[in-house]
Order: structure tokens, then sequence, then C-alpha cells
């Protein structure tokens, strides 16, 4: 199958991702089926969807009416009909191994053959998930970020018996609806950019267990630092840039001095103990009170819409 031959999507799973996953296919011509389990999980996949393209036309990002983008999504409770005349799934349900499995294996009774089976789960083993299907050379995962509206990236990560046409066409696919796609070349426990996030938020939470800096000050610094050249300039690239007998030099006694703790943080721990866990109870590293959070993803959003912009003017 060619990317071209991709004609009819199903989006299983109307949350956080799967509702911005539908929009992302619909605003680039794809008729999509969309699915959940039930009538409300729809209803609340509807009103995201519809308040995420409102912000695309307000930001003068749609060039056509919003309501031929809402027409292409055909909102279903039934599984079976939401697949069965489809080239591609992208399933977006919840983080639960057994319950993924359930599912493909009730998807894959019913989608053609050579239909693209993708997840986007945020750190399962697709060689696990593949394991139960009859054919898993054609599952593969599609990982994107949070808000997958705005985010770029999506991860595309094969397992062990995933064929290597499937990873392309993914590749394909996500460039196609103006996603930067980046395929692995093996699947690796939390893929690439989780690996990279938490090993930079475990050496964040050791200087603050040590008292090295505050969280505020912890954030000021990369925010202002590696936030800004990261953007531009990978962090390989940027060791290159820099010079790679210098950074030689400069791990050869830091590393030795960096958080290496293989259970969770002793802080994060205590926090999560005490049920202070960040913006959706008021209390974390931050205080979250009033209605500081809202406004600050707000701003970040607003920022990642100029910046997608930016991108699509290029
Ligand atoms: P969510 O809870 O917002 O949405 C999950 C949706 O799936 C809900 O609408 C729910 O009704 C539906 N669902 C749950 N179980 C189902 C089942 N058995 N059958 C059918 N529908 C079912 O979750 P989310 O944040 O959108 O996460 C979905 C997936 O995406 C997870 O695998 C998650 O790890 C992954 N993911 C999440 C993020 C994130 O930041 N939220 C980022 C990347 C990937």
């Amino acid at each position: 199958m060619k990317v071209t031959d991709i004609k009819r999507i199903a989006n299983i799973g109307a949350g956080t991702m799967g509702h911005a996953t539908a929009l992302q296919f619909a605003m680039h011509g794809y008729p999509v089926n969309l699915y959940d389990r039930d009538e409300d999980g729809l209803a609340r996949g509807k009103k995201l969807i519809e308040h995420d393209l409102a912000t695309f036309q307000q930001a003068g990002m749609l060039d056509e009416d919003p309501a031929t983008v809402l027409q292409r999504i055909n909102y279903t409770t039934d599984l079976a009909d939401a697949v069965s005349a489809t080239d591609f799934v992208i399933e977006s349900i919840v983080e639960n191994q057994q319950i993924k499995q359930t599912v493909w294996q009730e998807i894959e009774q019913s989608v053609r053959p050579t239909t693209v089976l993708a997840t986007n789960t945020s750190g399962l083993s697709p060689t696990a998930l593949q394991s139960v299907l009859k054919h898993p050379e054609r599952f593969v995962v599609a990982h994107f970020w949070n808000p997958a509206q705005l985010m770029p990236l999506v991860e595309v990560v094969p397992g062990q018996n995933t064929d290597s046409a499937t990873v392309q066409l993914t590749v394909e696919l996500m460039n196609k609806i103006g996603k930067h796609a980046v395929p692995l070349k093996k699947e690796a426990l939390g893929f690439v950019g989780n690996r990279i996030q938490l090993a930079v938020l475990r050496e964040a939470f050791h200087i603050v267990d040590e008292g090295i800096a505050s969280p505020e000050a912890v954030d000021d610094i990369v925010k202002y630092s590696l936030g800004r050249r990261w953007n531009l300039v990978g962090p390989i690239a940027s060791a290159d840039l820099g010079g790679l007998d210098v950074f030689k030099n400069i791990s050869s006694y830091l590393y030795a001095d960096l958080a290496n703790e293989t259970g969770t943080d002793p802080t994060l721990a205590k926090k999560v103990e005490a049920s202070e866990l960040g913006l959706k109870t008021g209390h974390g590293f931050f205080d979250w009170q009033g209605d500081a959070g809202q406004q600050m993803v707000a701003n970040r959003d607003q920022k990642l819409l100029k910046q997608l912009k930016d991108d699509q003017q290029k």
C-alpha cells in the first residue's frame, strides 16, 4: 500500500489525545470515523474538536469553512463499524496493556488485510501489544505529543514484528497531515522523547532535593538556555557545535556526580503521597491556587500556535 491509497481513517478514543488526532486528519482532508465507548465520550471529544478548530480559525490557520472540516468526522460507538472500511487506524484509549490488547484484537477482526494499525501509547511495548495479533507486521506506535493539535512531533516506533513498510507508510502519513514524524530504529522504554524528558526531570528533582536551586530557578535556567537552544539546534548537534572535546571533558567529571536514582525520586514520592499532584490538586512543586495554571497553559498554547504558523509559512 502507498500513502495515497490511505483514504479513510479510524480514530479510536476521543479524549485528550484522540480528539486532537481526529481533528488533525480531518483538517488535512481525511474522512474520519471517530469511535469512543459511549456517547458521553463522543460528546466530550466533539466539544474539544470544535474548540480547537475555532482556535485554528481565529489564528487564520484554516483555509476552509470549519463546517466542512467537521463534516468529515463521523462519530460512532460501534467499533466494528468504525474500523471496517478504513485504511489506517489510530488508537488513543486508556494506557493499559491488557485493555489495549483486547481492543486491538477486536479491531483486527473487522479491518481490511492491508489496514495499518497504529497505537498512540505513551510507553507500552509495541512488541507486547502486537503479540496478540494475527498480523503483527502492520502494527506500529505513532506517539503524538500533547497538545497533539499543536505539537509537531510523532515518534514512529516499530515492535520486533513490525514490517519496515508499516513504519515508512506511517511516517509518510504523519508528515502528510502536517506532523514531523521521526522513526526509531527499534523500541525502547519511553521511546526517545520520554527517555530524555525523564533524564532531565530526574536531575531537576535531584537539584531541588540537594538544595542546589529552587524549582523556580531550575525552570528559569532551562527555559532561558537549553529550552531556547534545543528548539533550534538539538542536543547532539549542540555538542558538535561546542566541540566534542569540551563535552568529553565535562562528562568525565560530571557524570559521576549526576542523579542516578533507579527507583523514584524521594521528594516526588513524598508529594504524591501527600496528594500534592500539581495543577490538578492546587499544589505540586509550585502553588496552583487560582487561575495561574490555566493562564500558563493558555500562554503556552498561544506560543505553540504561533510557532506552528511560522512552521507552515516556511
Ligand atoms: P483520555 O482519558 O483523555 O482519553 C481516553 C479515551 O479513550 C476516553 O474518551 C475513553 O472513553 C476512551 N476509552 C477508554 N477505555 C476505552 C475502551 N476500553 N474502549 C474504548 N474507549 C475507551 O486519555 P488520553 O490522555 O487521551 O490518552 C490516551 C492514550 O494516549 C494513552 O495510551 C496515553 O498514554 C496516550 N498519550 C497520552 C498523552 C497525554 O499527554 N495525555 C500523550 C501521548 C500519548
